[in-house]
Formats: C-alpha cells, structure tokens, sequence
C-alpha cells in the first residue's frame, strides 16, 4: 500500500493510491467501492487492509453513501451512515472516510479535542462549501475555527479539469476570476477545485498556513483512480482520518 500523508495533520491519516489491494482489472487493486461492479469479497478485503494499517477492523472505518450534497453526519459507533459528503466524529478508534476519483478529498482535524472529519468534494461540493459545513459542525461542538488543520488530497487538479456550459461562470462568481486557470494550447476552460477550497476555509476563518494542498492530480497520475481518465469504470480511493483522542461519552 502506498498511502500520502500531509505534514499538518497529527491525527493518523491517509490518502491511498490504488496500490496494495486485491481488486482486478479496471479495479486494481484498492478498490473501496462496493458501487462501481467491483467483486464484494475483494472490496471488503481492501476494506480489511486499509482498516488494519491503522490498527484497527473495518467495522470502524465509518462512511456515509455520498450523494453530491452538502449533509454533514457524525458517526458515533460502527456501521455505515446514510445519505451525506462529509462525516465527523469525536468518538475514540473510529475512523471516517470519503471516497473518491477525481473529487477532492478534504481531513480535517481538530488538534485540541481530537475531532476528526472527512469531507467529499465535487464541483457541486466545492459550490456548496461542505467543507465550511463540516467546520460549522466541529465549532457546535467545542472546536475553534482558527486551529483547525485542513488537508487537500489528490483530486483532478487544473491541469486536467476542463469545464464548460455556466460553470466557469458560476466558478469566478464565488471564488474570483483566479479559481478559471488557462491552460496552454486548450481552448476549454480549466478549474482549480482546490483553489477554491482554500478561498472557503479562508473567508470561514482558517488560516492558510493551517491548510496544506497536496499536488498530486488524479488524472495525470497512473497511480490513482480516477474517472475522468478511466471513462467510469473505475474504483475509489477511500481517504481516511482517525480519532485517537474523542470526547464524545
Ligand atoms: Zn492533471
């Protein structure tokens, strides 16, 4: 397994690579999708692989079915959630993860209470500001904006990301005419997601040099799943995040 870790982030975490699984084909190897056709006893065995790395069984690694909204759950004992993009927890072993390929996987931790969240994030996501939702849940229970720790993992990054229709404009009207980035010899608009993100976590109160973006595009990079390149048919990385230190009874 090859798993990307941020500097700024104490909590144990990590960005997967596709590698270190035992998913086949257009699935190999670390699938962690049970909705993309992949073989259910290799998904849960990847499941298996990913949870112990940490330490612990999958019946702790806590997801929800992400549905391109902006739903913030907290997950407070095993089992999987219902319909939402991000998913905090303050309870002690659980770790919460979102999948991904091509859309922006976002940890966030809480250094002080030890609360931890995973955030998905699409074009529609990023719009939304779920991650700005994921935050206004942390601060209702006891966390304070400017210590937050934010992580940006791989995801189709400007270089591959062209768009077109009303999402450019829709893009610099939230975020300025810097989240549009022209790229040379392409006709087509191209977007910076992450760029966006760190104007939300900046306007939300959390100070750049708490937020750390990684560079790795998912499309570009053959080591990760991603659906742009792959046409659909393709798996998930699932990213991860875990409380070791929860406050929740
Ligand atoms: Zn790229």
């Amino acid at each position: 397994m090859e798993l990307i870790r941020s500097k700024l982030i104490s909590a144990p975490h990590a960005f997967p690579t596709r590698d270190g699984g035992v998913s086949k084909g257009a699935f190999s190897s670390l699938n962690t999708s049970l909705a993309v056709g992949d073989d259910p006893a290799d998904v849960a065995e990847n499941l298996t692989r990913l949870a112990r790395s940490f330490g612990v069984e999958s019946s702790a690694l806590i997801t929800a079915r992400q549905v391109h909204g902006v739903t913030v759950l907290e997950a407070k004992g095993q089992g999987g959630l219902g319909d939402a993009d991000a998913v905090f927890t303050a309870t002690a072993g659980l770790l919460v993860g979102v999948r991904t390929a091509d859309c922006l996987p976002i940890l966030v931790e809480d250094p002080h209470s030890g609360m931890v969240a995973a955030v998905h994030a699409g074009w529609r996501g990023v719009i939304g500001e779920i991650v700005v939702r994921a935050i206004e849940q942390l601060e209702a229970r006891g966390a304070t904006r400017s210590e937050l720790r934010v992580a940006l993992g791989p995801a189709i990054q400007a270089c591959c990301f062209e768009v077109d229709g009303d999402l450019p404009a829709k893009f610099s009207a939230a975020f300025g005419e810097g989240v549009l980035r022209p790229q040379p010899g392409k006709a087509r608009v191209h977007l910076d997601l992450g760029w966006a993100v760190m104007r939300s976590l900046e306007r939300a109160g959390v100070p750049a040099s708490h937020v750390d973006v990684l560079p790795h595009c998912t499309r570009c990079d053959q080591r990760f799943f991603s659906h742009r390149r792959d046409h659909g048919v393709t798996g998930r990385q699932l990213s991860l995040i875990q409380c070791v230190r929860g406050t929740a009874m």
